[in-house]
């Protein structure tokens, strides 16, 4: 009964604050009537709670409650408990009832309409929450930055990318270069826009922004090629393609397909050969070694191809790669098999050496020793050995 958890930290953070409250009072040398008042008023609370009536509760605990800097603080722990439960009327409920209190002073009322502002956006009243934020984010305080940045989120959920570039400027003004990267990626999603218009001119003029923003941005150059290869410009295409080797080396995998094509249509085989050949140089990967097996077999025949393909496994195993290796000794069952058996029993040797043996399958915990209760998730009997194609 989870309700009843979360009725036992209602009562403790409203006793803290009701006594931070009591503390505050008495260094004031107020009278104690008030004090009094409060804790009748707690009391009733207290009654609708063991009677499991939350929301008069709520209600009762709320109006009790002396608004000062100590109980605002409690108000706001209760709002984002309310919040983390998924209860967020609640939680709108409490903000709500702190804003209209006049005693706030503006940092506190800042606090609370950011607060405020992430439950209408829990509870998908994203239109309410961007009013308030946008609204927040005009002048400079303290929760700006906190408002910029819930107010990206929502343009990235609602994939609103000009207002998206228009927060993401404003938050790499402050000084956080890790939007920078994201304000690449928001001047693409509006390059694919204007390409989805047949607007070229804009989606030329969005890609050369994201460059500004990063210009090791792979998305750019991987758009910017494709651009170039639709419009007939192959040795353009080919020159962003290939930059993306410089960028980030683990996306090239992503460019082989359409730089195969764009050497294709200038009839220049021997330049992807050449690419292919420099990759494998500086960062062989099992993209580069299936594009290079396939282009041997097609232009040198499948000896060739195998010969390349089995000295390229033993020093960068791939279950790909393999899978192409029996492909082509299949289709030439006379050369050099006993050196693929070989390769082959290494590899799978390598590989059940990796694997786990023994899977939870409550929580998907996993190992190669067999445990009768999860270490994961503490059930029993929930281990058994792992079935299937790369099981027992
Ligand atoms: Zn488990």
């Amino acid at each position: 009964m989870p309700d009843v958890a979360l009725l036992a930290l209602i009562v403790v953070a409203m006793l803290a604050g009701y006594l931070l409250g009591r503390r505050d009072l008495r260094k004031k040398n107020h009278s104690q009537s008030s004090g009094q008042a409060l804790s009748k008023e707690y009391f009733v609370g207290l009654n609708y709670l063991l009677n499991e009536q939350t929301d008069e509760a709520i209600e009762t605990f709320i109006k009790a409650l002396d608004l000062n800097n100590d109980t605002v603080d409690t108000y706001l722990a209760l709002g984002s408990l309310f919040a983390r439960r998924g209860e967020v009327e609640k939680s709108i409920r409490v903000h709500q009832d702190l804003l209209a209190r006049p005693s706030l002073t503006s940092s506190q009322s800042l606090r609370v309409q950011l607060e405020l502002a992430k439950d209408f956006m829990q509870a998908g009243l994203l239109d309410r929450a961007e009013a308030m934020l946008a609204d927040m984010a005009r002048n400079n305080h303290e929760y700006r930055l906190e408002a910029l940045q819930q107010l990206l989120k929502i343009y990235e959920l609602e994939r609103e990318w000009t207002k998206a570039v228009a927060v993401g400027e404003e938050l790499r003004k402050t000084g956080a270069d890790r939007y920078a990267v994201v304000l690449a990626h928001f001047y693409c999603e509006g390059a694919l826009i204007c390409l989805n218009r047949n607007d070229r001119v804009s989606a030329r003029k969005a890609i050369r922004q994201a460059f500004t923003r990063d210009k090791n941005c792979v998305r750019a150059s991987l758009l910017l090629a494709r651009m170039e290869f639709d419009d007939g410009r192959y040795r353009d295409c080919i020159k962003a393609l290939e930059k993306v080797a410089q960028q980030n080396s683990h996306y090239v995998p992503l460019t082989l397909e359409l730089l195969e094509q764009a050497y294709g249509r200038l009839g220049n085989v021997r330049g992807f050969t050449a690419f292919l050949g420099r990759c494998l140089i500086e960062r062989p990967g099992g993209a580069v070694i299936l594009a290079m097996t396939k282009v041997l077999a097609s232009d040198r025949g499948d000896e060739q191809a195998l010969r390349f393909l089995t000295g390229q496994l033993g020093k960068n195993p791939s279950l790909k790669g393999l899978n192409a290796l029996m492909t082509l000794q299949l289709r030439n069952p006379a050369v050099g098999s006993l050196q693929s058996i070989r390769l082959l029993k290494e590899m799978t040797d390598k590989m059940l050496e990796l694997k786990p043996v023994y899977q939870c399958n409550s929580c998907g915990f996993s190992g190669k020793e067999m445990h009768w209760m999860c270490p994961g998730c503490h059930s029993w009997g929930a281990i058994a050995p792992v079935q299937g194609i790369e099981g027992e």
